[in-house]
């Protein structure tokens, strides 16, 4: 199947500009849907379940069928909902064997919670489209690429387009805790499994824009995902009265010599990322980067490519982060234990007996702390050379108009449902790239006046149907 010519490509973007007012308003009404996750344990608020995806499910179902894309939506549990919509490519299986090769673009419905709804200047799920804005909870993340997702297929059909293997897209419910109700299932689901298990994936988590030297836009392309321990230490001591605090061993001060411990920790260097290469190349730093040269690159590009060195941190070493402690019961008694606890990322292949090794190394000579490690995620990655990537790259460079965009690797420091993608046989990508000029990428993302420029939503669903045709193929 040869790839999409410039023609038919150009047609199918303007298209997309033309619909333009039509995919903001498809986003504000998924944004109107209360779609919250308060976390597993939750039974939600004011008489809606928790999640509660399924009326949001159903609306975006219905939508895609009036485009005449089949899709359906599943439940894990009640009231979860996620959807599975398929284009089918030139050869379809009517039994749902996926042809190859195969996209999905993959998004969620569910929402984090609001803290304080008064301090947005618009309520968070009234959907107001404002000044080239649309402004909501999920608005980012992640309705807006269910929404460009939707309204890129509804473009290739419409077209007539027909793309040489499928393009299926997957709305789930529940990744704000998890995906158990989510894409955990649907992935894991005996005969769903097979529907959503593509050659290959796009998938929120990247796209964030970068200025290069020279001007040039770097697209984030992350790869993988970085590991996520939780590592408890418990540091004895003895308790007593406040008063004579000789008599005890007051497991606080012990404590403050295991924190300090863990905040002189420097962590093992690693350069063998993708990334590294590619920022090297942009920008146009000589020779090769290694542990030894790559903090005094990091120093030399410093404020120019704040976001690039983000990018080399966080592929370049585990983190060992205490964000909890735990002492006392009483302001006149002292402690006889305190506990931290601390949140791990590690790089793919640190497991769990790499991360003890660090451990024991740091807090050697401190017999009254114990060390114990839950391992709540496993890295996982996708390759850097796929031919996804060049799809994208083009892609990427259609839908912005830039010439001089380029991708760059990344690994995640959170989590998407990439992971569950990728245990389903799917390499994953993680980038869903908005407007170049659009400095906000990650404007109100779980936090205050969460919005996207309707530029943005343009660019990302330009951007998934030039990607899909180079990707997929176009039969003239
Ligand atoms: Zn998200």
């Amino acid at each position: 199947m040869p790839r999409a010519n410039d023609a038919i490509t150009a047609r199918l973007l303007a298209e997309v500009d033309r619909r333009r007012d039509e995919l903001a308003s498809l986003l504000s009404s998924l944004v109107q849907f209360s779609t919250v996750n308060y976390g597993d344990a939750h039974d939600g608020f004011d008489g809606i379940p928790n999640g509660n995806e399924l009326p949001c499910a159903i609306w975006l179902r219905d939508w895609i069928r009036n485009a005449r894309i089949s899709g359906d939506v599943y439940e894990a549990a009640p009231t979860r909902g996620s959807l599975i919509a398929r284009l089918p490519g030139d050869g379809r299986h009517p039994d749902w064997r996926l042809t190859s090769p195969s996209l999905m673009l993959m998004s969620h419905l569910d929402v984090v919670p609001v803290e304080d709804a008064h301090r947005w200047p618009h309520p968070p799920f009234a959907g107001v489209v404002a000044g080239g804005t649309v402004f909501g909870r999920g608005s980012r993340d992640a309705k807006g690429i269910a929404a460009a997702s939707a309204m890129a297929m509804a473009v290739l059909r419409q077209a007539n387009v027909r793309l040489g293997g499928d393009l299926v897209m997957l709305a789930a419910a529940d990744e704000e805790s998890g995906g158990r109700f989510g894409a955990g299932w649907v992935t894991s689901h005996p005969d769903l499994g097979a529907r959503v298990r593509t050659t290959a994936a796009l998938n929120e988590g990247g796209g964030s824009v970068l200025t290069l030297p020279g001007n040039g836009l770097g697209y984030t392309w992350a790869t993988g995902e970085k590991g996520r321990l939780e590592v408890t230490l418990v540091v004895s001591g003895s308790s007593g009265h406040a008063s004579a605090p000789w008599r005890a061993q007051n497991s606080l001060e012990r404590a403050a010599t295991v924190l300090s411990r863990l905040q002189a920790h420097s962590p093992e260097i690693h350069t063998s990322h993708p990334i590294f290469e590619a920022l090297r190349k942009a920008f146009g730093l000589p020779g090769e980067l290694n542990p030894e040269t790559l903090e005094r690159v990091i120093a030399t590009i410093g404020d120019v490519g704040r976001g690039a060195v983000g990018l080399m941190l966080g592929a370049s070493r585990i983190t060992i982060v205490p964000t909890m402690i735990q002492a006392g019961v009483k302001s006149n008694s002292i402690p006889g234990t305190c506990t931290i606890t601390c949140d791990v990322r590690a790089l793919p292949g640190q497991d769990v007996a790499y991360v003890q090794g660090v451990l024991n190394a740091l807090l050697d000579g401190l017999p009254w702390v114990t060390i114990s490690i839950a391992e709540t995620a496993i890295s996982n990655d996708s390759p850097w050379d796929h031919p996804l990537r060049d799809a994208a790259t083009d892609g990427i460079r259609s839908a912005t108009g830039r010439s001089d965009a380029v991708l760059l690797p990344a690994l995640c420091s959170g989590f998407t449902d990439s992971r569950f993608a990728r245990a389903n046989g799917t390499h994953v990508f993680d980038c869903a790239p908005g407007d170049w000029r659009d400095t906000s990428s990650d404007t109100g993302v779980h936090g205050t006046n969460e919005r996207i420029l309707i530029d943005s939503l343009v660019t990302m669903t330009r951007f998934f149907v030039a990607t899909a045709c180079n990707y997929l193929g176009v039969a003239d």
